[in-house]
């Protein structure tokens, strides 16, 4: 037999949870063609991987790449990760479905994550139909911030039976065509307006579906405890598989309560919930700034957002809520050398500096930095915060 290929040697591990065993790979047609411990045979290429593990491609189950892979579809930054699965489509936010009329609407709630990305309207059907070749297998989670978007815009109450009724129709017709399941993103609007009774309607869709739900908890700092209860109950209720994904104790008030967070989910477990959770495998959180500032600031959409962060008076209540509760959804900072401007479309040489040091460069105050930061963004900055 002649292989195409032939990996030498390398720590063979299958994904089985099995010890990786010192072997050989063999690749033939694009497929494995044999495994053993010492392969006989020719190939057209010997890859010597002495010293290396030889694994199944890794997937990645909690990812924004739906931002970024129609327009880099060769995703090199994960490939060469050895990531070959993205699961995308979380924290409540996907591209799809946008109803007509809709598209700019959605860009703008986006542009915090997806500056680039062009949008248009379209069904999920016709979302996963004409998702790009990309060098990654993906699997689609619909948004619920985006299905409220698109039903109710920016509102903060609860929706009317008519308009639960449309974003049940809209996951509906998106788990029909091939969706995973459902991501929530309660932590910012519009999710955050949302009550638990609104998911569990949506988690019900889930159920009949067999389809997982996927939750950003409402509350990763000063009421981390509160929120993961919420994702229990959830998960009790609906007897839907939930994910808490990048569990986190956000703010230096709430380091050290992982241990009571993760006793919580094992008791739950125990009871026979089927609840689960995962953590970033680093240091730092990214998100849009304007998640940073309490979820009032963006009631009725992006435009009366800017108008809004202009006013001294607007300033001045952010200034108070952030003195007693520190930023939203993360708590008291140690300083503000913890928050880094990431992307910055429309001022792009701030990327990589800390609000603190902008604001020295100004001589200005942190939180007016921050509102003027995003009004010259039109709201898109992102950030990463340590
Ligand atoms: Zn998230």
């Amino acid at each position: 037999m002649t292989w195409d290929i032939l990996i030498h040697r390398g720590t063979v591990i299958d994904g089985s949870g099995s010890p990786g065993i010192i072997g050989d790979v063999a690749l033939h047609a694009g497929r494995i063609a044999a495994l053993g411990p010492a392969l006989a045979g020719e190939a057209k290429k010997v890859i010597d991987a002495t010293g290396l593990a030889v694994t199944p491609g890794f997937i990645d189950i909690k990812t924004h790449s739906d931002f970024v892979l129609p327009i880099n579809p060769k995703a090199e930054s994960k490939v060469r990760q050895g990531v070959t699965t993205e699961i995308i489509g979380h924290c409540g936010f996907s591209v799809a479905p946008v109803l007509p009329g809709k598209a700019e609407l959605l860009a703008d709630y986006l542009s915090g994550g997806a500056p680039w990305l062009p949008f248009r309207e379209m069904s999920f059907p016709q979302y996963l139909d004409t998702f790009p070749a990309v060098a990654v297998n993906t699997g689609m989670l619909v948004g619920h911030n985006t299905l409220r978007l698109m039903v109710m815009g920016l509102e903060d109450r609860s929706p009317t039976k008519r308009e639960l009724g449309e974003m049940i129709a809209l996951l509906e017709d998106s788990l029909r065509a091939g969706a995973l399941g459902m991501s929530s993103g309660l932590f910012t609007p519009p999710g955050s307006f949302a009550q638990a009774d609104e998911i569990m309607a949506l988690c019900a869709v889930l159920k009949r579906h067999n389809a997982g739900y996927f939750t950003h908890i409402r509350d990763e700092s000063n009421k981390v405890m509160e929120a993961v209860e919420e994702a229990i109950d959830i998960a009790r209720a609906c007897g839907v598989h939930t994910e808490i994904v990048h569990l986190k104790c956000s703010g230096v008030d709430n380091w050290g309560k992982a241990a009571q967070i993760l006793d919580k989910i094992a008791a739950a477990r125990a009871a026979g919930c089927d609840i689960d959770c995962d953590a970033y495998p680093y240091a730092a959180g990214a998100n849009p700034l304007k998640n940073l500032l309490p979820p009032w600031i963006q009631i009725g959409g992006k435009e009366t957002m800017l108008a809004r962060l202009a006013l001294p008076e607007v300033r001045a209540r952010i200034r108070s809520e952030f003195a007693e509760h520190g930023l939203n959804n993360w708590g008291r900072i140690a300083s503000w050398e913890a928050v880094q401007i990431s992307i910055s479309p429309r001022v792009p040489h701030s990327a990589g500096q800390t609000v603190a040091a902008l604001a020295t460069a100004r001589g200005c105050d942190p939180i007016d930095q921050i509102c003027d930061h995003l009004i010259a963004d039109g709201g898109a900055t992102r950030v990463l915060i340590t």
